[in-house]
């Protein structure tokens, strides 16, 4: 829990993820109770294909299913790695789409401090293989347009509001600091594996 002090503190770790996380888990899972057959897939599944899950239990999987996805998606992408910037394809490609680190960090930071309300922002790649700062609001899942997430940021108050209350600028400045650059330069390489 306190493997990120002090950008982010350990008693809004241990919240986050043991009581947050864990009500979308639990609503996910009442929301599923009664249908068998959408147990069997992963979450992710579920988002891709959110149109054919029954219309009673749609917004409570695209909530609470997106709640989980999202946040089984940043956990491993944070921690203090020793690599302060994407490596590889990733440092390549962000370079070739924004000019270069620090200027895509610019546009990131202007985009996370300006959200309005509670959701994300992300880094995401678009079908087509262009990065893309996106937000979606509440817990939209990027998957729900196609999109595969590469990065981002959770900008609800319960992901800062402990310990920086209304800055949220200064928690997205010590985000920063606790970005798994070398992992998510690694998943990125891995999913862009099989093309060019
Ligand atoms: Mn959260």
């Amino acid at each position: 829990m306190d493997a990120l002090e002090p950008f982010i503190d350990a008693r809004t770790m241990e919240l986050h993820h043991d009581k947050h996380h864990l009500a979308y888990v639990d609503k996910l899972n009442a929301a599923v109770k009664d249908h068998p057959e959408l147990q069997k897939g992963s979450v992710e599944d579920l988002l891709a294909n959110l149109n054919a899950v029954p219309e009673n239990i749609r917004t409570a999987v695209k909530n609470q299913g997106g709640g989980h996805a999202n946040h089984s998606f940043w956990w491993p992408r944070l921690g203090k790695s020793s690599t302060k910037e994407p490596k590889g394809r990733l440092a390549a490609d962000i370079s070739k789409r924004f000019g270069s680190f620090a200027a895509f960090q610019d546009q990131f930071t202007v985009a996370a401090t300006g959200l309005f309300g509670s959701g994300w922002i992300w880094l995401n790649q678009a079908k087509d293989g262009q990065l893309l700062i996106e937000s979606t609001p509440n817990q939209d899942s990027p998957m729900l347009t196609g999109r595969v997430p590469v990065m981002g940021i959770d900008l609800w108050e319960h992901a800062y509001y402990l310990k920086y209350q209304n800055r949220r600028a200064e928690y997205v400045t010590a985000f920063y600091n606790v970005v798994n650059w070398g992992y998510v330069s690694e998943q990125y390489r891995a999913v862009n594996a099989s093309s060019t």
